[in-house]
């Protein structure tokens, strides 16, 4: 019985890793409600006949983003050495909260964090790293451990106990997750400074200081600047160095949101553009989107590892002690049980070795500068500027207001070849297409291109 499922298993994980399935196929909520129905939870199942079912709804109804036809948000088709890591995890099982419980597990991590700070400039010995469900957790840390540095009173009285409201800034296209953060945190969306981006699509540094210096005449209390590098929507990147000495000069914490496109760093030839990184208090570089991995890992990187200790130190007697120079996650993070995230990094990067993971990287950017190419020879109109493979773009026909892009989109994911999306910039709605599958080639590309072109 148990070993013709893991036949099945390994079967389905063979022929979908190798050929995905369709990548989008339209389907209602009713549709799949109307087949979850049949499960009451009444009556135990075979266990075959579920996974076979479970299968069928995994493969066609879900947007397949594996599939090298997938120009989407920053989601990767995973490598195979992560799907076997995640296997792993899922098999053994390391409770990760306390080192003592996962010693092998939390040093995987730890090394992996290292080497990858390493990589992004920061001294490897004096960085705390630590993975994530994901960016926004990486950046809500971020903002909680730059409120503790900044007001040292704050995690003993609370915010309230300020005397003037702290207040932080990001671009106007900086990721909405320091919206959540805002509210959750208990700083309030009014703390969130939105600066306005320059004719680049960059944070505009003129207006930042206009603002910050009227905040503190008016008795607000600045405490941190979030540069992104690799704008969701644009990919653009904030002026990192500029920002990083700003907030030197103003006394700020400098945290950079490098989310999807902090893996840059691997590539010769694309880690100039994440220059000033290595300057940041802190940084979010999330693992499970430009790194290929399943979902869900990001990661979180800061200097002051110390008042991270502060920030989410706590006494709890049940757990078990562990040795006094390792880092225990449940008082060091947010999360308190956590699975192993890292090990699908680790993997994937001692698998495939830093030089071809870098190559690859070039790659994707090679294939957005080649769509690039296309689209103006064929008279479309691009509107971002980038290195990396993240293009914006339009058409007269929509321009002019006798198309619609999300019509037209509509169209495309009813025929279920290619998926891409539309983003609003600058109150102009544009295309957005992303090179984020490392799987993608120029025929995937010249795919994407011949659909487009019917739309016109
Ligand atoms: C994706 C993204 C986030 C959010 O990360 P999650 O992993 O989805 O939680 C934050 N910032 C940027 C720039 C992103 O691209």
């Amino acid at each position: 019985m148990q070993e013709s499922i893991v036949e099945i298993l390994k079967k389905e994980i063979l022929s979908f890793y190798n050929q995905p399935t369709q990548v989008t196929q339209e389907v209602s909520p009713q549709t799949v409600r109307g087949h979850l129905s049949q499960y009451d939870f009444a009556q135990p199942l075979d266990l075959e006949a579920l996974l076979q079912d479970v299968m069928y709804m995994m493969r066609n109804w879900n947007i397949q983003i594996s599939n090298p036809l997938y120009f989407g948000l920053f989601n990767p088709a995973p490598t195979f050495a992560s799907v076997i890591a995640e296997s792993l995890v899922a098999l053994y099982n390391p409770q990760m909260a306390a080192w003592s419980h996962a010693p092998a597990a939390n040093e995987i991590e730890q090394h992996t964090l290292k080497f990858i700070a390493q990589k992004i400039g920061y001294k490897p010995t004096s960085t705390f790293g630590n993975f994530t469900s994901g960016g926004s957790e990486a950046n809500h840390t971020g903002v909680l451990v730059a409120l503790a540095h900044h007001f040292p009173g704050y995690l003993d009285k609370g915010m309230w106990a300020l005397k003037n409201q702290p207040v932080f800034y990001v671009s106007e296209l900086a990721h909405n997750s320091f919206d959540k953060i805002a509210k959750h945190t208990g700083l309030g969306m009014n703390a969130l400074r939105i600066v306005p981006t320059n004719s680049l699509l960059k944070m505009d540094m003129m207006a930042l200081a206009t603002m910050v210096n009227a905040d503190k005449k008016a008795g607000y209390a600045p405490f941190m600047v979030v540069g992104t590098a690799g704008i969701t929507s644009t990919g653009t990147i904030d002026p990192l160095d500029e920002i990083a000495s700003f907030c030197e000069q103003e006394q700020l914490w400098f945290h950079v949101d490098a989310a999807w496109a902090g893996a840059a760093v691997f590539s010769p030839t694309l880690k100039v553009s994440m220059k000033g990184i290595e300057k940041a208090d802190s940084a979010t570089v999330d693992a499970h989107k430009w790194f290929n991995l399943s979902l869900a890992a990001g990661m979180f990187f800061t200097k002051h590892q110390e008042v991270v200790r502060q920030t989410f130190s706590v006494r709890a007697d049940y757990m078990p002690k562990s040795h006094d120079d390792v880092i225990i996650p449940y008082s060091n993070t947010l999360q308190w049980t956590r699975r192993c995230l890292g090990l699908k990094l680790f993997m994937t990067l001692a698998e495939m070795g830093e030089e071809n993971f870098g190559k690859q990287l070039d790659n994707q950017a090679f294939l957005g500068d080649y769509f690039r190419e296309k689209l103006l020879q064929n008279g479309w109109i691009i509107v971002n500027e980038t290195p990396l493979p993240v293009v914006n773009f339009t058409h007269t026909v929509f321009e002019s207001g006798e198309k619609q892009v999300d019509e037209a989109l509509s169209k495309l994911y009813e025929a279920g070849r290619v998926w891409l999306s539309s983003v609003t910039i600058a109150e102009r709605k544009v295309f957005r297409m992303c090179v984020t599958n490392f799987k993608t080639t120029e025929t995937e590309v010249d795919v994407l291109f011949d659909n487009l072109q019917q739309l016109i």
